[in-house]
């Protein structure tokens, strides 16, 4: 068990040096606006969520509900954090997102994303929605298919209880990230054309977040970089 002092320093180290590296991608893509850095604290401690507020990370991702419904009850500043939720959604476990969760990046089918509507309506609050676009189109890690986005987005915006705020994608396995991130943004183009806010690119994760600023991401999901190595589900 690492003491509070000692993580928190390693914690702050490992941040300043994910910002640099933003800063210089940045530069170098000849960009003045600054992305979002959502810290992907899955499978860590709500401690390290308390330690990684203190030092001014204002975003959080997770990616499973019963491990992230848990955090955020254990969070000291959870009011002050933004809350997201990354990972596969099941329609049978949208409910309970809806109840912690201030935006949901994964809505990836229709079914999904009427059963978060209906929950966030239980719940008496309007979640931040991106669609998950499939930029492989490889079975099992989810996400629409391009060609799929004009209809679930039209379903999402009519929805009250969502914001259709933009789109959300992880890079293919085993594949320069650029190109795909480069269509990522040509979908989120074609999107906002028909929904002027929803012109939020999520993309660029610890290995790759580079090629995401260069293609003009503006939200990161950074986890391992910042928080270390995980370990394996119990
Ligand atoms: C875990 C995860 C991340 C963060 O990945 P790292 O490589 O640890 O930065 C980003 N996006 C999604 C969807 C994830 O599940």
């Amino acid at each position: 068990m690492t003491e509070p002092a000692a993580r928190r320093d390693e914690l702050a180290a490992a941040l300043d040096a994910v910002r640099a590296r933003i800063a210089r991608a940045r530069e170098g893509a000849g960009r003045d606006d600054d992305p979002r850095l959502v810290v992907v604290t899955k499978l860590f401690p709500a401690s390290d969520v308390d330690l990684l507020a203190g030092l001014g990370v204002t975003d959080i991702g997770e990616n499973r509900d019963q491990e992230a419904a848990a955090k955020c009850a254990e969070v000291r500043d959870r009011d002050r954090l933004t809350v997201h939720f990354i990972g596969q959604l099941q329609s049978n476990k949208a409910a309970s997102v809806a109840r912690y969760a201030d935006v949901v990046q994964s809505v990836d089918r229709a079914k999904v994303a009427r059963a978060l509507a209906r929950g966030a309506e239980a719940a008496r609050r309007v979640l931040d929605v991106t669609l998950q676009v499939s930029l492989d189109e490889a079975e099992g890690r989810g996400g629409v298919a391009p060609a799929g986005v004009p209809a679930l987005a039209e379903l999402v915006a009519g929805e009250p209880t969502l914001r259709l705020r933009g789109l959300m994608a992880v890079a293919p396995l085993g594949a320069d990230p650029r190109p795909a991130f480069d269509r990522l943004l040509a979908v989120s183009r074609a999107l906002r054309a028909d929904h002027p806010d929803a012109g939020w690119v999520s993309a660029g994760m610890s290995g790759d977040l580079e090629a995401a600023v260069a293609s003009g991401a503006t939200h990161l999901r950074v986890g391992s970089a910042i928080l270390g190595t995980r370990q394996p589900h119990r």
